[in-house]
């Protein structure tokens, strides 16, 4: 096999196969919003803001039982190399969707019914693993706005380039690459709110693709640990 993106186990961009892009997390960067966060994630820019719980509107879309996660990812028209046309389109539903799904399995809805939980995560520059960077970037958001959770969610990819398991794929290692697992979880029980795959790849290269993923995943959290911490440090109790 030709190799073209790992050379002597170091990638085109100088990681190593199980090391992270450099990440930058702020919360609390939108002050109309009930809560938010600005993320960095290698050259991914994303900003993402929470309001609510609010009354969901019209009145037959309520749950009486619980809350609706409406979670909405945009990629901005000059976030990708390509103007991207704006609005929704198929990819932007799919990942909105399975966001909206990871992130309700971590919030209390139940105790907030009939209303609806907005979360609107605006990808501003893209580079690849953008739903996990907007995941982990709306975890943040959603402890900003003070609403309650079971876990704080996070989420990191891995996958496969030329032969070789790799963690937080880059847009490069993604086009080129064999495969994609994009994997969000509940850090403190380990359970898995989404997980997704492009490619192939054997059984045993997603156990480990997984295994990387969730190392990836617990080092992102402290990120995002330290990012909530460091804007209520100088809270009083
Ligand atoms: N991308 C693009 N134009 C698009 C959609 C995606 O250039 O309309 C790029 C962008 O850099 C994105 C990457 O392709 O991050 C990988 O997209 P994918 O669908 O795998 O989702 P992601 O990895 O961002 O979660």
């Amino acid at each position: 096999m030709v190799k073209l993106l790992i050379k002597d186990g170091i990638r085109l961009d100088g990681r190593k196969p199980d090391e992270l892009r450099k990440i930058k997390i702020e919360a609390g960067v939108l002050h109309r919003a009930d809560g938010s966060c600005y993320l960095e994630w290698g050259e991914n820019k994303i900003l993402a803001a929470v309001y609510g719980p609010r009354e969901a509107l019209p009145r037959h879309i309520q749950d009486s039982t619980k809350a609706i996660v409406n979670a909405r990812y945009n990629m901005a028209s000059f976030s990708v190399e390509e103007r991207k046309r704006p609005g929704p389109d198929r990819r932007s539903i799919e990942i909105s969707k399975v966001t909206s799904e990871a992130l309700e399995g971590v919030i209390f809805t139940e105790l907030f019914p009939r209303t609806m939980i907005d979360v609107c995560i605006e990808v501003l520059n893209a580079e690849a693993g953008t739903r996990c960077a907007g995941i982990t970037a709306a975890a943040v958001a959603l402890a900003d706005a003070g609403i309650p959770m079971k876990d704080l969610p996070v989420a990191c990819a891995a996958g496969k380039v030329d032969g070789t398991v790799v963690l937080d794929l880059t847009s490069g290692e993604d086009k080129e690459g064999e495969a994609d697992l994009p994997v969000a979880i509940a850090p403190r029980t380990e359970e898995i709110l989404l997980m997704q795959m492009d490619g192939h790849m054997t059984y045993k290269e997603f156990e480990e693709a997984l295994e990387l993923a969730l190392k990836g995943c617990k080092k992102v959290h402290e990120l995002q640990r330290e990012a909530l911490l460091n804007k209520y440090k100088d809270f009083e109790v």
